[in-house]
């Protein structure tokens, strides 16, 4: 279930970012376009090119990722009938994916992301999602 094997994750994991945290850092998001991160392009989930995977800075995990991959699993949480791809799904922190992601930042318009690694196909892709604030669900 967690991956074991990604360095990079191992070493975010070390720095833990709590919900306040990540929604005081959300406000300094204008949701203006930024053609550093071309965020409006990642309002769902969807493969990372490689440049912007230089150029987001990884700031750490969630808190309680890991209780919370133990609580939920691979469960998603859609109450309002969304799925994985929709651009208005809930970003649910507890829940699949986003339990096992790490938070980046765009240095130039400081967005948030949220990116993980997905395993179900045939070749690991490193997917992104843009957090926009509106989105964030928390219990
Ligand atoms: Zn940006």
């Amino acid at each position: 279930m967690v991956s074991k094997h990604k360095n990079n994750k191992i070493m975010n994991s070390e720095n833990k970012i709590t919900y306040s945290e990540l929604i005081e850092a959300l406000k300094k998001d204008n949701g203006k376009i930024c053609s550093s991160c071309t965020k409006h392009d990642y309002s769902s989930w969807s493969n990372i090119t490689k440049d912007l995977d230089c150029e987001l800075e990884v700031i750490g995990g969630v808190e309680e990722s890991e209780k919370a991959i133990k609580k939920n699993g691979y469960t998603e949480y859609h109450p309002d009938e969304t799925n994985y791809w929709s651009k208005d799904a809930p970003v649910a922190l507890e829940f699949y994916p986003y339990h096992e992601s790490s938070i980046r930042r765009c240095n130039t318009c400081n967005a948030l992301f949220l990116s993980y690694i997905e395993h179900s196909g045939h070749l690991p892709q490193k997917r992104l999602r843009w957090i926009r604030k509106k989105l964030l669900y928390l219990r």
